[in-house]
């Protein structure tokens, strides 16, 4: 009941309902509808909440709505990026978004140590709607210009604690740097923040969606939120 009322696209509810999904996870219920109004989410939770469905849901949602650039080659995107702090992690992401990206006909490639960089470019040379990352394989990707993210508006940062414990601090930085702005302007006030996602999508200007996934919050990790995400609103389960 609680999904068939949630605005999720039915092809996306097929795939819940497949999955055997029957209700959603606390994490679900509170992020689900803070990213489908457009707006930036620090989720504060554990792995085994299901957290990344409920970051999958939303992107793959923003990205059916999305009209695409290039209809003939499909060789554009990634529309959206998830950042994760080891290859375990970006595999155990990679499982769950391609649960959902198969049925859509979407592709998600990941991008972590331990796979030759000449496969990885393969994959990506045959298009990718969603990429799973670790910071380090990632910033190798776009230094060598295998991997360009002018058109990835959407972002998920999964466990940035961690992130940051691993030292990839100044790679995650130079990543969102590389990326569009945020979907917010610093000194706009809240209330113009939330537009709607016709309008969001409808743009001609191209904001950036942030979505960051911690189980803890030092000063550290706030710090990387205050820079990257614009009015977040804070989860906590
Ligand atoms: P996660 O915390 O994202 O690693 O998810 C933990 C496990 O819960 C995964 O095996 C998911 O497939 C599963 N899961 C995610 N959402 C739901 C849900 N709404 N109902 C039942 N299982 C779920």
């Amino acid at each position: 009941r609680y999904w068939s009322e949630s605005g999720i696209p039915q092809a996306i509810l097929d795939t819940i309902d497949s999955l055997g999904y029957k209700d959603p996870t606390p994490i679900q219920r509170a992020a689900i509808p803070i990213a489908f109004g457009v707006r930036d989410v620090i989720g504060v939770a554990q792995t085994g909440s299901g957290k990344t469905a409920s970051f999958i849901i939303p992107l793959l949602s923003y990205i059916i709505e999305l009209p695409r650039l290039n209809p003939v080659t499909k060789v554009d995107g990634p529309y959206g990026i998830i950042l994760a702090p080891t290859r375990e992690l970006a595999q155990q992401i990679e499982l769950e978004a391609q649960r959902f990206c198969t049925p859509l006909g979407f592709r998600c490639v990941s991008l972590v140590g331990g796979h030759s960089m000449e496969e990885q470019s393969f994959k990506l040379d045959e298009g990718a709607e969603i990429v799973v990352a670790t910071p380090g394989r990632l910033m190798d990707c776009l230094d060598r210009r295998i991997l360009v993210l002018s058109q990835c508006c959407y972002v998920v940062m999964d466990e940035a604690d961690r992130m940051i414990d691993f030292g990839f601090e100044e790679q995650v930085n130079k990543i969102l740097d590389a990326l569009p702005v945020s979907n917010v302007k610093p000194d706009t006030e809240d209330s113009q923040v939330l537009t709607s996602q016709s309008k969001f999508l409808g743009g001609k200007e191209r904001y950036r969606q942030t979505m960051m996934y911690t189980a803890t919050l030092p000063p550290s990790v706030e710090k990387l939120a205050r820079k990257y995400l614009r009015c977040p609103a804070n989860v906590t389960i």
